[in-house]
């Protein structure tokens, strides 16, 4: 049996897949704790596939799995294909590029196995390490998110946590495309330690997100959570009607009482520019969800494997390394 299962995400890494493969079996197997690692090419520009076979065809016996994706399908997919292939009774997420210390992960473990109660210990950042107009983005994403959804976003907790076997099996029961792994945690419940860890620096290569890239992913932390947005087309349109009768009532009493007003083009013009915005923005809103919908409703997989590379090892058996 396999003690704990290692899911590695993996996007041009080619420089770090050693690196982190070794470092968890020197922090894990003088502890006597059986691991295995499941590492999840997705579609790597670089010779992070090749690596990564010279790494499997080193390690046959040992509990090593190497999935390349047909090409880049995000590290969501790349943590849900790798959770499917583990067989652990723990499940620990983690980067390939050594921001995220073995060293740390055996705290978790210990953390997870000592108290029966908990179900996940995850990592949070008590200090981030990035620029300041980030982290003002980032706060007001979480304060946001967490007015408008009933779970709970926990600002700075990261994806490398380690799980229990059943909280396992209930994230992998959720057949939702968009994976917004943050919420798909807090959504299936569960009882969750956050222990503070510092991030290190990244080994090689660099990080692949970009601006563009978290606004996107925030918004889809919000469309994939709540549908308080699309209540505010409502309120809007509550407020914005109360709003025109009452000027139609000044208007009707200001022409009975001083008759009739020919000026008010700027007033006119600028109310229908106000609304028409506000129309727009809220087809926007509309439309996310919808598409939202229409993807999911396609059913297609979330990531497509091109290749399984698999150890010799059977359920059960241990080589003792
Ligand atoms: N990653 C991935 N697919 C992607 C982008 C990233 O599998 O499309 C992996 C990447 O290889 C790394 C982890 O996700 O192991 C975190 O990525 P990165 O280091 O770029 O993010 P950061 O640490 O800057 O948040
Ligand atoms: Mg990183």
């Amino acid at each position: 049996m396999i003690d704990l299962s290692f899911v590695i995400p993996c996007y041009n890494e080619e420089g770090n897949v050693r690196v982190i493969y070794d470092a968890i079996h020197a922090v894990f197997d003088p502890e006597g704790i059986r691991t295995e690692i499941v590492m999840v090419n997705d579609g790597s520009k670089d010779n992070t596939r090749k690596a990564l076979k010279e790494l499997y065809n080193e390690h046959k016996d040992e509990a090593l799995k190497v999935i390349s994706f047909s090409r880049n399908f995000g590290k969501e997919a790349a943590i849900l294909c790798g959770m499917r292939h583990t067989t652990g009774a723990h499940v620990c997420f983690i980067d390939a590029d050594m921001q995220q210390r073995p060293e740390v992960a055996l705290e978790m473990y210990r953390k997870l196995t000592e108290d029966e109660d908990l179900d996940c210990v995850a990592a949070y950042q008590a200090e981030r390490k990035e620029g300041k107009l980030l982290t003002f983005f980032k706060n007001c994403f979480y304060r946001l998110i967490n007015k408008m959804c009933d779970i709970d976003f926990v600002q700075g907790a990261s994806d490398f946590r380690i799980l229990k076997r059943p909280m396992v099996d209930a994230i992998l029961s959720l057949p939702e495309y968009y994976r917004f792994s943050k919420g798909i945690f807090s959504w299936v419940g569960f009882n969750t330690f956050f222990m503070p860890y510092e991030v290190q620096e990244r080994n090689a290569g660099s990080s692949s997100w970009n601006f563009r890239k978290l606004f996107k992913y925030a918004i889809e932390g919000i469309v994939g959570y709540t549908t308080t947005p699309l209540q505010i087309s409502t309120v809007l349109g509550v407020i914005v009607s109360a709003l025109a009768v009452i000027y139609m009532v000044i208007l009707i009493i200001k022409t009975l009482v001083m008759g009739i007003d020919v000026p008010g083009y700027a007033t006119t013009l600028s109310f229908v520019l106000l609304i028409g915005g506000i129309q727009l923005l809220m087809l926007g809103i509309i439309g996310e969800y919808l598409a939202k919908a229409y993807i999911q409703g396609k059913n297609r997989p979330v990531y497509i494997e091109k290749e399984v590379l698999e150890g010799s090892l059977k359920d059960g058996e241990f080589d003792g390394k």
